[in-house]
């Protein structure tokens, strides 16, 4: 390990500590993945970018890692608890597709927004209903001393294992008083190991089991899945703030139950704050919701999301908005404007790291992840005068490490994202551009207006001497 010692915040005793893997050889992260039945949504995809900026500085750090995001394709019901719908049969039902194809379909598409995110591809990404034996298994083995039947499936009672909820803590009540009632539970925050498809329904996804034909509850794969691919005692469990509450002390019941010991499965737990969209664009629910090509159609690019999240720190609640998102890739377009400007003067010149700098990111960094104390710190590297340029580029080429932005190998023609309902291609932009120069070069200003009028009827807004060299945009 490398540098200042790494501190973060661990929901599961409420304090920031020092982090010491169990084996220093490889970290252990498992992340909780998304519900594939439909896009995630841009609040979804915060969780990961968190996730990344983790790994991503856990890697810096010199320590090898194996991380581990889950694909739930089965089981996540329309509540967090036991009551509702499957997410998945119930999409299939409203679309009338097959519930294997629409999980392969947004499986692809959440893969498809981590390469656009830059986030690194983790090193398993399991599905869940690749693991149904192992997680039947699971359940017999902790059927007896830890669960009970209900005709509607098996169930954990949640008073057999020490300390249940100390994860959720405060906030326990609340969430369970928001937890439906099924009929015979034995307390409200008992959870289903598996669920039985009631007689007279079929089920798309089922398998049978000791407790019948059906499915298992959406917490068991998690357990299972972090145990197989990282074993019993792993270094970092993560997931969205609304995990605390439920999905993981669920799970950490589970953990106990099955090595019936105390222990939690992870050491650290780790939670994200929430995106919130106050226009309620976000909510899957409501029909219509961001996703990261709805934010390309109006022109932005993935890493002006990322640097958006960036700019919040991961247990801050961000608001989403598009003045947000808009200043974010105004900031984003500034560093890679003053990069290419590096890079002409830099030529063909190596340049050494600068350490002050790289220290006083490895400051903010290992402080619980403070991303925006790093950018700032990237501001004053690449202002200064006193490196040279290619001492500034070789000093930037550490902060893409933790940071993921990019910038180092970033253009400003691969930020320019062609917001939908723009037709004309970029070389033709530039080519009446040139058209455009000449004419005024001539002094032939009817021509060069007509280019222009041109330009803005096909939505391409020219720029005369901006001070950033943008030389056209796309209305954003
Ligand atoms: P899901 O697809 O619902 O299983 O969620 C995938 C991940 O996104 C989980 O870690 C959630 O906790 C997280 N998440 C859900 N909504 C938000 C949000 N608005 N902001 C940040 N993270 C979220
Ligand atoms: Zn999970």
């Amino acid at each position: 390990m490398t540098g200042a010692p790494l501190i973060l915040y661990n929901s599961l005793t409420r304090a920031s500590e020092t982090f010491v893997p169990l084996d220093p050889g490889n970290v252990r992260v498992y992340s909780c993945g998304p519900t594939v039945y439909h896009y995630a949504h841009v609040g979804n995809l915060r969780a990961y970018v968190f996730t990344d900026t983790l790994t991503r500085t856990i890697a810096w750090k010199g320590w090898p890692l194996t991380h581990v995001v889950n694909i739930t394709d089965v089981g996540h019901l329309t509540s967090d608890a036991d009551a509702g719908d499957d997410k998945m049969e119930a999409a299939a039902r409203a679309t009338g597709r097959d519930i294997w194809a629409i999980a392969r379909h947004y499986t692809d598409a959440f893969k498809q927004n981590l390469t656009d995110l830059n986030i690194r591809t983790p090193t398993h990404m399991p599905l869940a209903t690749d693991h149904v034996a192992e997680m039947i298994a699971w359940g017999e083995k902790i059927a007896e001393r830890h669960c009970y039947r209900l005709a509607d499936g098996l169930y954990f009672d949640t008073t057999t294992v020490p300390d249940y909820g100390r994860l959720a803590g405060a906030a326990d009540d609340a969430a369970h008083a928001r937890i439906d009632a099924v009929a015979g539970k034995r307390h409200p925050q008992d959870f289903a190991i598996w669920r039985t498809t009631p007689p007279g329904e079929t089920r798309q996804m089922e398998w049978d089991s000791p407790w019948g034909r059906g499915a298992p509850g959406w917490h068991l794969e998690c357990s299972v899945m972090s145990a197989k691919y990282l074993g019993p005692a792993f270094d970092i469990h993560t997931g969205g703030i609304d995990h605390r509450e439920i999905h993981h002390p669920n799970e950490i019941a589970q953990n106990q139950a099955h090595c019936e010991c105390a222990d939690t499965g992870a050491t650290f737990w780790m939670h994200n704050n929430f995106l919130v969209d106050r226009t309620g664009k976000m909510s899957k629910s409501s029909g219509e919701f961001l996703t990261l090509p709805a934010l390309g159609a109006r022109g932005f690019h993935p890493l002006a999301y990322r640097l958006m999240c960036l700019q919040a720190h991961y247990r801050s609640e961000l608001e989403f908005s598009w003045e947000n998102l808009a200043a974010a890739q105004v900031r984003l377009k500034r560093w890679v404007h003053a990069v290419e400007g590096l890079r002409l003067r830099a030529g063909d010149e190596s340049g050494a790291i600068s350490a002050s700098y790289v220290e006083q990111l490895d400051a903010a960094i290992s402080d619980d992840l403070a991303t925006p104390r790093a950018l700032p710190v990237l501001d004053a590297m690449l202002a200064d005068k006193k490196l040279s340029p290619a001492t500034r580029l070789a000093t930037l080429a550490e902060f893409d490490r933790v940071l993921g932005l990019e910038l180092a190998e970033a253009t400003r023609a691969a930020l320019r994202t062609r917001p939908a309902g723009v037709a004309i291609e970029p070389a033709a932009i530039q080519e009446q551009l040139a058209a455009r120069k000449a004419a005024r070069a001539d002094r032939d200003f009817v021509r060069s207006d007509a280019i222009r009028d041109a330009l803005l009827a096909a939505g391409v807004d020219v720029m005369d001497g901006d001070p950033l060299g943008w030389d056209w945009k796309l209305p954003g």
